[in-house]
């Protein structure tokens, strides 16, 4: 191990660490990947790498001596172990804003107190089951901690099914089932009390999984402004630093709910890296390495398409058009609606 130039440490090795490191390389910044994975796409791409748990304090040491700072590309990493790293080294952005994004309640009630709105929603330990409208209704049930993709949900169609269910020891909210006429996202760097965002993204999910991006999104100039305004208050109300991603929901009457905050690289951002000047990978790297960021301009329309479980096989003997890029993950284990790939479109 030769730590002689800078180097960053990322958590986690999926493909959103994968296109990290990239980028990382591209700026001449060497990269340490910690993950608990063997089947990290990451490791084949960084500098060095350590699998282990993330609770291994022999080897967040380890990993701590020979990084400059650190960052990661999943929000679940245990805020243990950013803490845990965070006293010893700065970990970009902070474990303490993950402590409120790892959690579904302490999110909303977030952006809720600074005024931005988001679908009603009630803790379920603290409501009173029988005294929900049935209005209200039909509704999802959403673990507080630990779930994505779907991941972790409930549909209740009505009151009564809902009232016959019996729920796990977790904890959970309940929230109302939105008849949303699209969902976007916009993905915004931050660094330093400056910050860019691209023009919002428009996605599709299935069975909860973000199927394909777009840009532009298909929704007026005012409704982009709005929702870049909304990613900037909430990155600037956590004094943010990096990439981050804001999800919403464009109700039929056009109005705006965050649904969700990545406080990471995204998925339905993969299509900057073929359709602009700048990646939202890029711009990560230059927020948390005390780079100057790049202003986001599009290039290309373009679509993505994310490729789940075998999916993937096809594509690998698919002959693949101009205009078009493919990315295989190059994980080992094919597994159901594991994302193994995307493919991006351009215009
Ligand atoms: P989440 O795990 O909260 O990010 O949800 C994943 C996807 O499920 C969202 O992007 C929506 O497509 C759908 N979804 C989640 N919550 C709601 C809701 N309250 N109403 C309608 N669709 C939802």
């Amino acid at each position: 191990m030769n730590k002689k130039t800078f180097t960053l440490g990322i958590f986690g090795g999926g493909q959103l660490g994968k296109f990290l490191v990239q980028s990382a390389k591209k700026l001449n910044i060497r990269t340490f990947v910690f993950t608990d994975s063997v089947d990290s796409p990451a490791i084949y791409y960084c500098d060095d790498f350590i699998i282990s748990s993330y609770e291994n304090k022999k080897k967040l040491d380890f990993f701590i001596k020979n990084i400059d700072l650190a960052t990661f590309e999943f929000e679940n990493i245990p805020f243990k172990t950013l803490d845990y790293v965070e006293k010893k080294i700065n970990v970009s952005p902070k474990p303490t804003i993950i402590k409120i994004l790892q959690d579904r309640l302490k999110e909303k009630t977030f952006l809720n107190s600074i005024g931005i709105k988001t679908t009603e929603f009630y803790y379920l330990k603290k409501v009173d089951k029988k005294k929900l409208s049935n209005n209200f209704f039909p509704a999802l049930v959403k673990t507080i901690r630990l779930g994505y993709d779907g991941k972790g949900q409930v549909f209740f169609k009505n009151k009564n099914d809902f009232l016959k269910y019996s729920f796990k020891n977790k904890e959970y909210i309940i929230e109302k089932l939105i008849n949303f006429k699209k969902e976007i996202s916009v993905v915004i760097s931050r660094y330093k009390e400056k910050s860019v965002s691209f023009d919002a993204f428009e996605n599709l999910h299935k069975h909860q999984i973000l199927q394909k991006s777009h840009v532009p999104a298909n929704i007026s100039p005012k409704l982009n402004i709005q929702a870049k305004e909304i990613a900037k208050k909430i990155a600037d109300k956590l004094n943010y630093t990096g990439t981050m991603c804001v999800e919403f929901f464009v109700t039929k009457k056009n109005e705006l709910l965050v649904n969700e905050i990545a406080p990471r690289v995204h998925n339905s951002g993969h299509l900057t890296m073929n359709a602009h000047n700048v990646s939202q990978f890029e711009n990560h790297i230059r927020a948390v390495c005390n780079l100057k960021l790049k202003k986001p301009k599009r290039i290309h329309k373009a679509i993505m398409y994310n490729i789940l479980g075998n999916d993937i096989k096809k594509y690998r003997s698919k002959e693949i058009a101009m205009k078009e890029f493919f990315y295989d993950y190059g994980k080992k284990e094919i597994k159901n609606k594991r994302k193994m790939g995307h493919l991006t479109k351009i215009f």
